[in-house]
């Protein structure tokens, strides 16, 4: 079996700003989760270094806000060809910490390129407006500014693609950055920092502070110098960073968790669901905030799909995300294993069944400190069970029974979350008023992958407040001022 290597680093353990590196005293360490090998070990940013890099960052916006959008753009543009270019070594070296099958990394290097892309073309479209005055002889300009400095915050499960979607936004917008990646995964993040200098972003303008989240976020959270908050992350930390943010009424962008609903309706295609399913809950091992959580079936269908995943599960290969044809990799962290057990222990002591796992991990013993989890189906689940109720971060599928479409709809709302949601049928139309009905900011019919960068993606309830992608993701980074000032007259 090939097992891939990890690139030859290209950039510091450290924290990077001002365009150089930043020795300090503190260190923490990076594992590969599939091994339980150090990688590195890595700085932390203390508070006055976090301070500093926001005020470096202020300093480089005020020259950037000034450049045309063209040159924004072709900046950004330039970035996304070098994420493209660079796609194998980024993809081994996210794979190395993260944990995701190298093809669903190097899917990721790709989807964060997509992000500079579009981005790069949005930054030429950022219109104000002319309004008319309803007084004779003025006018409104209704008039898009950049915010400033942005403090983003992102989690382990994209690292690249969360800071990517962030990064290229603000950019585009005309804001500076100072960006902290989740400490379980820092590098991909600090990889990013000598390929944007290449890609022509100034020096301080994107600054990548890895560190305490409670530290580095209260910084971020409390500084003057920081104009807009964009955090990514769970509901939990997404309430604690907008109460830091209160007291300086600092704007927030929060993306967080999700409960997704799947609801298969009666006459859908159960070859197809099954087959999105696994490829769903096998992506980064259901470590994403819209995997599907709770999966809807026709109670005279249940039997019939949980044959399909069973035999689709079986088939899969656990293991090494370095090796090929690696289906699914390793949780982050022994401590995710043990509660994703949990819930699935609980789940099966209230009733429901164990259809099929897949330990196909248990075979090579190089993984044996790896933190892995099977991929497991659940029938029988109910709606009060703390699998049907709460966020799984792990490659669990609990079947839900329902008898009546209308019904099905109503339990997928019962959630405090709104992110995600999947709608399977042949009936087109029914999909249509299903997927209306669902209250979630984004739903998939047929389709287990619907998210690109041409689209707005945000939560609803207490799944997130904002946008990332599309014209929305721009306008998050941008401050709208309004001149109401006398028209120019013709002089006669
Ligand atoms: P997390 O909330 O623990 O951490 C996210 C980031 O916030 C990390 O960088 C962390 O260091 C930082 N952080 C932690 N405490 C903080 C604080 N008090 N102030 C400021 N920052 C703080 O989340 P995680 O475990 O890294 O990621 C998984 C969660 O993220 C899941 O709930 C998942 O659903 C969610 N998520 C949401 C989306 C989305 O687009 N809605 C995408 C990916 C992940």
């Amino acid at each position: 079996m090939t097992i891939r290597r990890l690139p030859d680093l290209w950039f510091e353990p450290l924290p990077w700003i001002d365009g150089r590196w930043h020795p300090g005293d503190e260190r923490f360490t990076v594992r590969n989760p599939a091994t339980g090998e150090q990688i590195t070990e890595v700085v932390r940013a203390d508070a006055a270094l976090v301070a500093r890099a926001i005020e470096g960052a202020g300093v480089a916006q005020r020259a950037w806000r000034e450049t045309s959008a063209v040159e924004r753009g072709n900046v950004l543009k330039r970035m996304a060809t070098l994420l493209e270019v660079r796609r194998d070594e980024l993809a081994r070296l996210l794979t190395a910490e993260q944990g995701k099958p190298y093809a669903q990394s190097l899917g990721e290097v790709q989807y964060a390129a997509s992000f500079f892309q579009w981005f790069g073309e949005e930054s030429r479209r950022v219109y104000g407006r002319l309004v008319p005055h309803p007084e004779s002889g003025r006018e409104f300009i209704v008039q898009p500014k950049p915010a400033g400095v942005a403090g983003l915050i992102t989690p382990w499960n994209f690292p690249l693609a969360q800071g990517a979607k962030k990064v290229a936004a603000a950019l585009a917008a005309g804001c500076g950055c100072v960006w902290k990646p989740a400490e379980l995964t820092p590098l991909i993040a600090l990889a990013v920092g000598p390929l944007l200098r290449e890609a022509g972003v100034p020096s301080g303008l994107v600054q990548i502070v890895p560190g305490r989240g409670t530290v580095v976020g209260g910084v971020l959270a409390q500084h003057p110098g920081v104009a807009v908050l964009s955090l990514t992350g769970s509901t939990e930390t997404g309430r604690t960073l907008m109460a830091a943010a209160a007291p300086g009424l600092k704007r927030v962008s929060l993306e967080l968790g999700g409960n997704a609903p799947f609801i298969v309706l009666p006459d859908a295609d159960l070859d197809l669901v099954a087959e999105h399913l696994t490829r769903l809950k096998l992506f980064v091992s259901g470590q994403v905030c819209v995997t599907a959580n709770r999966v809807f079936v026709h109670a005279d269908a249940e039997m019939a799909l949980a044959e399909r995943l069973a035999a689709l599960l079986a088939a899969a290969r656990v293991g090494d995300g370095l090796a090929d044809g690696i289906d699914a990799g390793p949780l982050i962290h022994h401590r995710a294993c043990a509660e994703v057990g949990a819930l699935v222990t609980e789940a099966l002591a209230a009733g429901a069944v164990k259809v099929a796992e897949n330990r196909s991990f248990d075979s090579d013993p190089a993984l044996r400190a790896g933190s892995f989890f099977a991929p497991t189906v659940l029938a029988g689940v109910r709606d009060d069970m703390r699998v049907a109720r709460e966020e799984v971060f792990g490659p669990v599928i609990p079947l839900l029974r329902y008898s009546r479409v209308d019904d099905a709809v109503r339990r997928a709302n019962d959630t405090p979350y709104g992110l995600a949601s999947y709608v399977y049928g042949r009936d087109l139309a029914q999909c249509r008023a299903v997927a209306s009905a669902i209250d979630a900011g984004i739903v998939g019919v047929n389709e287990w992958r619907p998210l690109k960068a041409e689209i707005p993606f945000g939560g609803v309830k207490q799944s997130g407040i904002g946008a990332e992608g599309g014209e929305e993701g721009l306008r998050e980074f941008v401050h709208l001022q309004v001149i109401s000032t006398p028209r120019p007259v013709v002089v006669p």
